[in-house]
């Protein structure tokens, strides 16, 4: 499968320009969508799971043309949104039935069937009988995740998926979508660069609406080869060095603080050469737009 996103503009009733001309080909596996706070990536998978229009622009899945046959892009769509609220006194498994029910599974002991392999797959079958306001934060994504994946979806669309989750609930998140990859599309969008160096074959970055890097992870990390420095100053020197030195990012470690800064030679003045990060890439990026103290 392939989705092919074609200068897709959206400006919202407040005067809000939320997508400015993006365009992004997805093949299967797990695409990243990484951006800061208000880039504009749950209007992009809002617009791609039919939920919105678009001002101008298209949205290919292979040669279904996604914004005007919404009802045929809705029977290949799995979607885990932001806010995905649960009845507080409903069993995950009853959830689920009523879930899959509403999407078609007509009959019962298929429907039964497909329930609890659901929850074994996602590992909540032993806790299938809880309600689900009993849940952890973690249990409930990977409900959310179950709910997507009812009809054998071809498009995945997860947004913000590991935010609020701890270290053990994430990794086993991680675990539960690495899995899912291989004959889909799925779309994760995140703020958090480790969700999209762990489990993504390609990604984007935007900002502002616009995409300001698109490609694979490694193929990022390495354009920045012998282009990140390092230097620990006292906090007080943060603006000096702001101002001579193209700084991607700080980190306040011990009292000192450690910034790295983005320079085509080497700068000098103290500054030693680090090993590139997916994060650089994604500093780098978005320091020309967001002032990185902030993020
Ligand atoms: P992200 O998912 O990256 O945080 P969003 O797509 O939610 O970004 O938001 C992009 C911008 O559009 C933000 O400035 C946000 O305030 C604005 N926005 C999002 N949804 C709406 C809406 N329904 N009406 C008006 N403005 C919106």
């Amino acid at each position: 499968m392939k989705l092919q996103i074609n200068s897709l503009s959206k400006t919202y009733s407040n005067g809000v320009h939320a997508l400015k001309d993006v365009s992004l080909t997805l093949n299967n596996g797990m695409f990243g969508l990484l951006g800061p706070n208000g880039a504009g990536k749950s209007s992009l998978m809002r617009t791609i799971a039919t939920l919105q229009e678009a001002d101008a622009g298209s949205i290919f899945l292979d040669d279904l043309d996604v914004l005007k046959n919404k009802t045929e892009v809705r029977q290949l769509l799995g979607y885990l949104p932001q806010e995905f609220g649960v009845y507080p006194k409903i069993s995950a498994e009853r959830m689920l039935d009523h879930i899959a029910q509403l999407k078609g599974v007509g009959n019962n002991a298929e429907r039964k069937e497909l329930v609890a392999a659901l929850l074994d797959n996602v590992n909540l079958g032993k806790d299938k009988r809880k309600n689900l306001g009993t849940y952890s934060g973690g249990m409930k994504q990977r409900f959310g995740i179950a709910q997507a994946l009812i009809g054998n979806p071809k498009l995945i669309i997860v947004d913000e998926p590991t935010a609020g989750l701890d270290p053990a609930e994430r990794n086993r998140f991680y675990n539960l979508l690495s899995q899912l990859g291989e004959n889909t599309i799925v779309i994760l969008s995140t703020h958090i660069v480790e969700d999209v160096s762990t489990l993504c074959s390609n990604f984007a970055i935007i900002c502002q609406g616009e995409v300001l890097y698109a490609g694979e992870p490694d193929t990022a990390v390495n354009e920045m080869e012998g282009r990140i420095f390092s230097k620990a100053i006292d906090k007080a020197e943060l603006s000096f060095y702001q101002d001579d030195f193209s700084v991607i990012s700080t980190q306040l470690k011990t009292g000192k603080l450690h910034i790295r800064i983005l320079a085509e030679t080497d700068p000098g003045k103290g500054f030693a050469p680090a090993t590139p990060n997916l994060e650089d890439v994604y500093f780098s990026n978005i320091a020309t737009r967001v002032d990185v103290n902030t993020i």
